[in-house]
């Protein structure tokens, strides 16, 4: 019914999805129901890419996005990424999506490489469950194969708790992953419970800044602290900082006094579907001159 919405009940656990009907209260759908609609939305073609642009600070243009995935339920909606990839992920679900999510997001930077954007680059986030059971290495290396993708344009965004266990094995992925040539980049850092001087064993080239810091950053002096620290320190390790969610003009001109290096957040853009992305590309957005700092590294 098209006022039931998905929610996590909390009592029910991480995973505990239910359907929930708001106005007769009562549950209407059950955690096995959505998991076999789940197991049926690849060959239904119920899997979307939304695309959100990642901006330089320094040049203030578009150098690549971000492919977030959603779930187009019949009935129901677009079903955002938190409500199925726990499920995905206890399922063994997240091996064939995540497979298709990079093969999408592949074929769709080879079209925008072949129409008039050759350096966009395209970052696709990896859980650790479909890293740890599956071999990275030779799938990306498949993939870029099969769409003809430079391996520097493909982006890898990994997960602190990826670098807390198997760390040889994960290491050694993820060295091969650098010989191939791809960039992997840390998400949402500053919320697990690593630091910086601990990524240092791994071959991490760009640390994004989780949207919590980023909130933060006007409101409080120790957001602004911290997060300040988080791009010095990156700095001094060699990676590239991206700040994530950033949605105001005062966050923007923090980061820019900071030296962030780039930029993700409904400020700039939502995530938008292959076509509106098209025409965000072709209407050459990008941040005004005053908005951005010339000290960022060259793209
Ligand atoms: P993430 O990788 O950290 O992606 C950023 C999330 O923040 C996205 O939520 C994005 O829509 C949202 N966001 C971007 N800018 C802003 C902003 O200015 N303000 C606020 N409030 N939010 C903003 P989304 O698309 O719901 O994705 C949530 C998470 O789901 C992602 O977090 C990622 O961890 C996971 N995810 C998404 N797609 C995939 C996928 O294909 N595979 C895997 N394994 N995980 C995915
Ligand atoms: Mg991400
Ligand atoms: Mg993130
Ligand atoms: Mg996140």
């Amino acid at each position: 019914t098209a006022d039931a919405a998905l929610y996590s009940a909390k009592d029910k656990g991480r995973n505990g999805y239910q359907f929930y009907n708001h106005k007769m209260g009562v549950l209407v759908e059950e955690r096995a129901e959505i998991e076999h609609a789940l197991h049926q939305a690849l060959a239904h073609h119920e899997l979307e890419l939304h695309y959100q642009p990642k901006v330089d600070l320094g040049s203030g243009k578009i150098y690549g996005m971000e492919a977030l995935l959603r779930w187009r339920r019949p009935e129901i909606g677009l079903v955002p990424p938190d409500r199925f990839i726990p499920l995905a992920e206890d399922t063994g679900l997240i091996i064939p999506i995540g497979e298709w999510v990079l093969r999408t997001a592949c074929a769709q930077l080879g079209a925008w490489h072949a129409n008039g954007f050759p350096h966009l680059t395209m970052a696709v986030n990896v859980s650790a469950r479909q890293f740890l059971q599956i071999n990275m290495p030779d799938l990306v290396r498949e993939v870029l194969a099969d769409s003809g993708v430079p391996a520097e344009c493909l982006e890898l965004e990994l997960t602190e708790s990826l670098l807390m266990q198997n760390r040889d094995l994960v290491v050694q992925s993820l060295e091969q992953l650098k010989e191939i040539g791809v960039t992997l980049s840390l998400d949402d850092f500053g919320t697990g419970y690593s630091s910086l001087s601990y990524l240092k064993q791994f071959p991490i080239d760009v640390v994004k800044i989780d949207q919590s810091f980023i909130r933060d950053v006007t409101d409080n002096v120790d957001g602004a602290s911290l997060t300040k620290s988080i791009i010095a320190m990156a700095k001094s390790l060699h990676m590239t900082t991206v700040a994530e969610g950033v949605e105001t003009e005062g966050q923007l001109g923090f980061l820019n006094t900071n030296l962030c290096d780039a930029i993700q957040g409904y400020y700039f853009s939502r995530p938008l579907p292959s076509g509106e992305m098209d025409t965000l590309l072709h209407a050459g957005a990008r941040l005004p001159p005053d908005n951005c700092h010339a000290e960022s590294r060259q793209r």
